[in-house]
């Protein structure tokens, strides 16, 4: 490991192999990233593995998801790279109190010019027989939604960035902050010191304690979530879309020989989600009542994975307003797949430019709160 770096990024997640390439795409390649275990370790590896336009709260948040989605779209040309991407659609459906929210959510959507279609409980049944729809008021689709492949995307940016320069140092833990009149000077690793005047926290649901370690207290909740997987549901076509229960917060893609299901919004222990037992049974519950075909399919495995996030659902990126050189990008919750283009690329403005470009960072950074 080379004792010296322009900057170092703590976390080899997609949010973290995302800054590395951008950086070195922008000209910045004398860069170590370090990953206590192995790339995608950590929660990239626990999600639905979901693209979606649809899933955007906010104004700004939707706007970065399209700005994301066009990169995406052009992964495989700019990065020589699959991703895997299926577009089969989102379903979001709802009732009472959520359905309210369901309809606004859909009229910003469409006011930003995305895809979004208002479903009656009919035309829910049409697009989705095999669902229980007596019980809705309402569902929107999104016809550009669809499955890929997180892993892909992953190896996709860190391969590309060591092509170009970037050093990747996996099974090495970063320890501590070293720091000298208010600025970072270095990184504490497993394997030795690194001297560099940046540090990127990009540590996920790690990022509030390697905060910590220099004083910045990052305010990010973490919260399990629980995939469920199942064996082949012969009823359900492979090409239906991604189905959303805005009620319980339930969600069912099929998946190849299978489907998958999730849930969960629990408090985290660690960092590192032991698997939610109770949560299990709560998302078989709901999935033999929203899709009374899933009561004949087999268990196959199950995980809980952890969501960094902050109070008012966006990421925090910026550089850390107490400690010179201490850049943030983490807190990006249920979404850090979707927005990974947009991180890597405001990341890399920021340490090039002192300033993002392509958004306005003031929006995202920690003084916010
Ligand atoms: C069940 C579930 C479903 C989800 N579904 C989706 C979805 O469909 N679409 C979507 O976009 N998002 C989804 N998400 C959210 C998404 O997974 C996260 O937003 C994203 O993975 C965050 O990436 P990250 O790089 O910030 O964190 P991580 O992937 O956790 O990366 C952080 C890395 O830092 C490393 N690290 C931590 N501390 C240290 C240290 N001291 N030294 C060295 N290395 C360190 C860790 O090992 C880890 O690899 C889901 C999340 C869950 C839990």
């Amino acid at each position: 490991m080379k004792p010296t770096a322009a900057v170092v990024i703590i976390g080899a997640g997609v949010i973290g192999c995302s800054s590395a390439y951008h950086l070195a795409q922008n000209g910045i390649s004398d860069v170590t990233v370090i990953e206590m275990e192995q790339v995608g370790a950590g929660t990239s590896s626990k999600s639905a593995s979901m693209l979606s336009l649809q899933f955007g709260r906010d104004p700004l948040l939707a706007r970065m998801a399209q700005y994301s989605y066009g990169r995406y779209m052009q992964f495989e040309q700019e990065l020589g790279a699959r991703i895997d991407f299926r577009k089969t659609g989102w379903i979001s459906v709802a009732s009472g109190e959520a359905a309210a929210h369901l309809r606004e959510h859909a009229i910003g959507l469409q006011a930003l010019g995305i895809a979004t279609e208002l479903l009656s409980p009919a035309e829910i049944k049409y697009r989705y027989p095999e669902i229980r729809s007596d019980d809705l008021e309402v569902g929107i689709f999104g016809p550009d939604d669809g499955p890929f492949d997180p892993h892909m995307i992953m190896w996709g940016y860190i391969k590309q960035a060591t092509t170009r320069g970037v050093s990747l140092q996996q099974g090495v833990k970063a320890r501590g902050l070293r720091t000298e009149n208010g600025r970072v000077t270095g990184v504490e690793t497993s394997e030795g010191f690194i001297a560099t005047p940046v540090v990127v926290n990009a540590a996920g649901p790690w990022a509030a304690e390697v905060g910590r370690w220099a004083g910045v207290e990052i305010p990010l909740t973490n919260k399990t979530r629980t995939i469920v997987m199942t064996g082949p549901v012969p009823e359900i076509p492979p090409g239906r879309p991604f189905l959303e229960d805005e009620n319980v917060e339930w969600y069912f893609r099929p998946e190849t020989g299978g489907g998958l299901m999730g849930m969960g919004n629990t408090p985290a222990k660690s960092p590192e989600a032991a698997l939610d037992t109770v949560m299990v049974n709560r998302i078989i519950d709901h999935a033999m009542y929203r899709i009374p075909a899933l009561e004949r399919a087999a268990l196959k495995t199950s995980w809980s994975g952890v969501r960094p996030l902050t109070v008012d659902g966006r990421p925090i990126l910026g550089a850390a307003p107490s400690l010179e050189g201490f850049l943030l990008n983490c807190g990006w919750g249920g979404m850090g797949i979707i927005q990974a283009p947009v991180a890597g690329q405001l990341l890399s403005e920021l340490v090039r430019d002192g300033h993002t470009s392509t958004f306005d960072g003031a929006e995202l950074n920690l003084a916010r709160f």
